[in-house]
């Protein structure tokens, strides 16, 4: 029995981006980047505090490589990536030189000079409205505060890595990708943050280190201190700070149904996903990065539905060579035999910023330059991705799948370049699938009204919910100010839906769903009326699924989705979605 606290309980509600369920004493980090004292110094110090710039530099760059080394062995390269960006920007030549003036002409100590600087930058960082701009001010910051701690040779600056004795949550304002990677070593079992969203770096590695979380809080409350209990309520984005005995007992039972419930979805394994009254679907994981293989394998995935090539793209140069893009296709195409896995090219735009393309912001990057608009754009990259797809297609399944679709003209031009690249790679005589399946995403309002048209032109269409919303009801779905009219079951939601899916099948062809509302419990009597094919999530999404499908009647699905028709808000229609699913499986919906 765990011990309660007797102070209030508070509940804040904030993004659940990875799910499960933790709770234990709490510790506070800092809230963010400390101001040192302002202090004058004399003309003959100058070249003392030079030195110890030089010092706490060499320290900081020796303690991020040993990070590095750490988090490669433990996660995989892509991982330790950032850490790249970490060391050019501690060594970044404009910031120190300037350092160096504050403190030679203003006799300023090089804590403060260096304090100055960097935080001029996070300042107009944090003012762009970009969300993916707006994250790398962590990463300065997090820089910033490890070479600040070096300059004072004190610990007295809290992060991750020195956590108050016996707390196993943590809550701060913001984490830095190095918190986060930290975490699995200080023993860490949940965190929750007052800002961030679910494309930071800090949530995707939380998912992908399996800890529970919530960001964007907006705020910890100001009597908490460090060892009161809090729960991480990862599945519904809540966390609770000192809860009563009675929520305590609340989460322990939930805790328990969890574990229960996990034990017996393992029975699952390796059986067909199937409704009871016979109809198969295909049920498939989406991975971003190819370190998450492992946990396709073990939640029984049948293969990769979206597997996102922009993210480790991101991380450096040297990612977009070819070669290392054949190896990352190739270890996910082999891994995923015979069931295969579907490549997306590049989605870069939107949330997602090429670092070259930071420095000249669209004012509305979500309706710019973003997916095949840019590869098009730039066909010589875009025939790199293409070339490396096509050879790794020689080990495995391997399908190529188009994103932000809106016109047939796009499709047909995307796959002339896919011609180009198959010719070229058989005068070098090299191997490939030449009949390697097309798709496109339909994740664009215009893309779902000429879906007959765009059906013939390739062999399946996979529906990005995540955009398709957003585009549908003019939601932009990074921004948590509108985040509650951000409405799955919109009932035009649920018709382009609908409509995509009869388009596919006129023309033969399959359709599937790899947005996250292909993952969300309550929506799937809807997708399995709807006749959809197939459904890619979260890896650990997939056991939960196929169980929640074994229990549904496809006969009855039909008679919803029928019933939804001539519903005309979100409202009701997610009511009668939960009742469906309520009987169906009540034992999933925790
Ligand atoms: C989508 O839009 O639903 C999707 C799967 O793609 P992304 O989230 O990468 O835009
Ligand atoms: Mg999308």
């Amino acid at each position: 029995m765990i011990e309660t606290a007797k102070k209030t309980e508070t509940r804040l509600d904030g993004i659940g981006v990875s799910p499960g369920v933790s709770w234990g004493p709490a510790d506070i980090l800092g809230k963010s980047l400390e101001e040192p004292e302002n202090v004058a110094i004399s003309r003959t110090q100058v070249e003392e505090e030079k030195a110890r710039l030089s010092l706490a530099l060499v320290a900081t760059r020796d303690q991020i490589i040993e990070l590095q080394q750490e988090i490669a062995d433990a996660e995989g390269e892509n991982h330790a990536g950032i850490f790249d960006a970490h060391l050019l920007l501690l060594e970044d030549s404009t910031v120190l030189n300037e350092v160096l003036r504050i403190c030679e002409t203003q006799l300023k100590s090089i804590d403060w000079a260096y304090f100055s600087v960097v935080k001029r930058y996070i300042d107009s960082l944090r003012k762009i409205s970009d969300p993916y701009l707006r994250e790398r001010a962590v990463d300065i910051e997090d820089v910033a505060k490890r070479l600040l701690k070096n300059l004072r040779w004190s610990a007295e600056n809290k992060d991750v890595g020195s956590m108050s004795e016996g707390t196993e949550i943590v809550l701060a304002h913001n984490l830095t990708p190095s918190d986060t990677v930290t975490m699995t070593r200080a023993n860490v079992r949940g965190f929750a943050t007052e800002v961030g969203s679910s494309t930071s770096h800090t949530a995707i590695m939380a998912r992908s280190l399996n800890i529970p979380a919530v960001v964007a809080l907006h705020r910890i409350p100001d009597d908490l201190r460090v060892g009161d209990l809090v729960i991480i309520d990862g599945y519904h984005g809540t966390v609770i700070f000192n809860p009563t005995e009675e929520t305590l007992r609340e989460y322990e039972e939930l805790s328990r149904r969890d574990d229960a419930l996990v034990e017996s979805l393992q029975t699952l394994k390796g059986k067909p996903t199937v409704t009871a009254d016979g109809k198969v679907m295909t049920l498939s994981a989406n991975i971003e990065f190819v370190e998450e293989l492992r946990e396709v394998a073990s939640q029984d995935a049948e293969g990769i539905g979206l597997y996102r090539t922009e993210f480790f793209y991101l991380r450096e140069k040297k990612e977009r060579e070819e070669e290392n893009q054949f190896e990352n296709y190739r270890k996910v195409a082999e891994a995923t035999d015979p069931h295969g896995v579907i490549v997306r090219t590049l989605d870069i735009g939107g949330d997602k910023l090429l670092p070259e393309l930071v420095e000249h912001p669209e004012p509305n990057p979500f309706l710019g330059w973003r997916g095949i608009r840019l590869s098009l754009d730039r066909s010589h990259e875009f025939r790199i991705q293409l070339r490396a797809i096509l050879r790794a297609s020689a080990f495995g399944k391997t399908r190529i799948m188009f994103p932000f679709i809106s016109s047939v003209e796009e499709i047909q031009r995307a796959k002339d370049q896919l011609e180009i690249t198959k010719r070229e790679l058989e005068a070098e005589g090299i191997a490939f699938d030449r009949d390697i399946e097309v798709g496109a995403m339909i994740e664009i309002p215009s893309a779902v009204m000429i879906a007959d048209h765009l059906a013939k032109e390739v062999d399946f269409f996979s529906i990005g919910t995540n955009d398709l919303i957003q585009y549908t009801t003019a939601v932009d779905r990074v921004n948590d100010r509108v985040a509650h009219l951000y409405e799955p079951t919109h009932p035009a939601v649920i018709a382009m839906i609908r409509e995509t899916v009869e388009a596919a099948h006129r023309n033969q062809i399959w359709c599937g769903i790899c947005g996250e509302a292909a993952g969300y419990l309550s929506l799937m009597p809807v997708w399995v009326g709807l006749g959809v094919d197939e459904l890619s999530v979260g890896s650990s999404q997939v056991l939960r699924m196929r169980w929640a499908i074994s229990k549904l009647k496809e006969s009855s699905c039909r008679e919803l989705v029928e019933k939804l028709k001539g519903i005309g808000t979100a409202g009701e229609i997610r009511r009668l979605c939960e009742e469906v699913a309520d009987q169906a499986y009540p034992e999933l919906l925790l």
